[in-house]
């Protein structure tokens, strides 16, 4: 039965379980009320001649044929290319990066490097898979009889931590990463709550054990910790070498929510302004494919994209949506459980 005191502790202790991994208290031991785990098919594993099947409740980021989940870092389209099944670095063409947006989440990508290989050191197959946009790097790299500084090598993260064996393949084998990624959390003034943390399985080996970064990876030195949301979108770093990829997928962990998406900056920039007469609205742009919304005179609200119209706050129950049409632009806004939206027609700036 249902712990009756349980829900306000449970809401409270919701947001934190996952960085503590204690058990729900809103739930007695053996409790015969426990909803029972989501039955999920496996799928097949990879094979080197075959990509293999991602489990039944994975989001597919790339399946040998369509690249439309990912884009450059400004949003843009990709210059990377489609070849015999694999998404492979354009060198010079800039990274990749999802346009879905991910915090906690296992991610399990294949990568190739070239074959045969070029370069030697860090400059031999060098790409990267990328947490938080572009701050939090698992290294790619041609690591097989290759020497590098070893927190530099395949499967290390980057600059801090060597993985714990190398278990590398032969250039132009199909290597696979299996990542669990647990997002750094900050509070509301900004500060570290807690660090990010993650786990990696090259080729089914244990290679990272639950470490805890320092902060954002980097050449040379420690990069401190500075605020972002939980979720931002997965890259893959061009770092000059043609790297394939294939069979990408990730698995949201933790409590469902709505999907989140980075939106181009070009996209972004056309919905700043004001809205409404006398600026009853004001819209502007924040870090990491954000914007603030501010209605009237109230507090300014943070607002995420859930699709490429629709934006919506994680503070407050505030709804936007950006309208064009007959080349008029506006704003609907919905406060709480408002039976209407607000609507406020674009001011030329
Ligand atoms: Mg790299």
């Amino acid at each position: 039965m249902k712990n009756p005191v349980a829900p306000c502790l449970g809401l409270l202790l919701a947001t934190t379980s996952a960085l503590l991994a204690a058990p729900d208290p809103a739930w007695l031991g053996h409790d015969r009320d426990r909803p029972q785990p989501t039955v999920v098919d496996p799928g097949t594993l990879s094979s080197q001649e075959q990509a293999g099947r991602p489990p039944s409740d994975a989001i597919i980021l790339f399946n040998g044929t369509d690249v439309s989940q990912w884009v450059a870092l400004d949003g843009s389209p990709t210059k990377w290319v489609i070849h015999d099944g694999a998404l492979e670095c354009v060198p010079g063409s800039g990274y990749v990066r999802t346009s879905r947006s991910f915090g906690d989440c296992q991610l399990h990508v294949e990568w190739a490097s070239p074959t045969p290989p070029h370069g030697d050191s860090q400059g031999r197959g060098n790409s990267g898979v990328f947490f938080g946009f572009d701050r939090y790097e698992c290294q790619v790299l041609d690591s097989y009889q290759n020497k590098t500084y070893a927190d530099g090598s395949a499967a290390s993260i980057y600059g801090q931590y060597p993985p714990l064996v190398n278990v590398m393949l032969p250039p132009g084998k199909w290597e696979i990463y299996d990542i669990v990624w647990t997002a750094p959390r900050f509070d509301a003034e900004g500060n570290l709550v807690s660090k990010a943390r993650e786990t990696v399985f090259h080729n089914g080996v244990l290679v990272q054990n639950n470490v805890e970064l320092t902060g954002p990876t980097g050449w040379i030195g420690r990069i401190p910790y500075k605020a972002h949301p939980e979720r931002l979108p997965i890259a893959l770093q061009d770092h000059g070498n043609p790297v394939r990829f294939r069979n990408v997928w990730v698995r949201e962990l933790g409590n469902p929510r709505k999907p989140e998406y980075m939106l181009s900056n070009a996209l972004l920039d056309s919905y700043v302004g004001s809205y409404g007469k006398d600026a009853f609205f004001k819209v502007r742009r924040l870090s990491d494919g954000l914007l603030a919304l501010t209605v009237s005179n109230a507090p300014e609200v943070v607002l995420h994209a859930e699709s490429q119209t629709h934006f919506y706050a994680l503070t407050t129950d505030v709804q936007a949506d950006f309208k064009t049409e007959g080349g008029k632009s506006w704003i609907e806004v919905t406060v709480g459980d408002g039976d209407h939206a607000m609507h406020g027609d674009k001011l030329a700036p």
